[in-house]
């Protein structure tokens, strides 16, 4: 199973990620961890990466796409994949597809969680991450059992330092702008399902395990 997350910030990608990755025992990879492994281990791509990401920008296309198709060539990723935060535009999801062609690993679903602007910033301001573990929480929605403790390490948590609102607007219009060409891109090709991911939590995973078995006739 080879799947694809698209949504904005705020949309619960990483949270469905998990879920669907103890479903079918595939690993995550999402961008961020690989661009702040990178970056932390100070390679190249990685400095390059730094300095979009220091302005607020994203990565460019051959940073990301070199990035991620090494990440795919790991053994853990040999059964399949789930990624999300990549592709983020058509030249990146082209480079995407002409990789696994060549491997013969075609993709098997693309899920589009939208949510409207004004959710995706109210969940946003109100989000706590966790440095050690980056295991995200939110005050209002989805608060940890002790606040300001992470359930799962029990490490501080903390607001995400780029979570101011400006900041948050900005990152949402580049991800329209940028994404909706995306979108349409894996419409055409039959593989994409918009997901409506304003419900709680649970219900937007059983409307995403319903897309996958739509779109890969998968019932079992
Ligand atoms: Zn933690």
């Amino acid at each position: 199973m080879r799947i694809i997350l698209l949504g904005p910030p705020g949309a619960g990608k990483g949270t469905q990620g998990r879920h669907l990755a103890e479903r079918y025992g595939l690993p995550v990879i999402a961008t961020g961890d690989i661009f702040r492994e990178q970056i932390a281990k100070g390679t190249p791509l990685g400095l390059q990466a730094k300095e979009s990401v220091d302005r607020g920008e994203y990565v460019p296309d051959d940073v990301t796409t070199k990035m991620v198709l090494a990440r795919l060539e790991e053994p853990d990723a040999r059964e399949g994949f789930i990624l999300d935060g990549f592709p983020r535009t058509v030249p990146q999801a082209q480079a995407l597809e002409r990789a696994l062609a060549a491997a013969g690993r075609p993709l098997s679903a693309v899920l589009n969680f939208k949510i409207p602007d004004e959710l995706a910033v109210k969940r946003l301001m109100a989000r706590i991450v966790c440095p050690n573990c980056r295991r995200s929480y939110n005050k209002e929605f989805k608060p940890p059992r002790v606040a300001g403790i992470c359930d799962v390490c029990g490490h501080a948590l903390e607001s995400r330092s780029d979570d101011d609102e400006a900041t948050i607007r900005r990152r949402l219009e580049i991800y329209h702008r940028e994404t909706k060409p995306l979108v349409l891109y894996f419409w055409e090709r039959g593989l994409l399902r918009d997901i409506d991911a304003e419900a709680p939590e649970e219900v937007v995973a059983d409307r995403t395990i319903e897309a996958i078995a739509d779109l890969t006739e998968d019932y079992g």
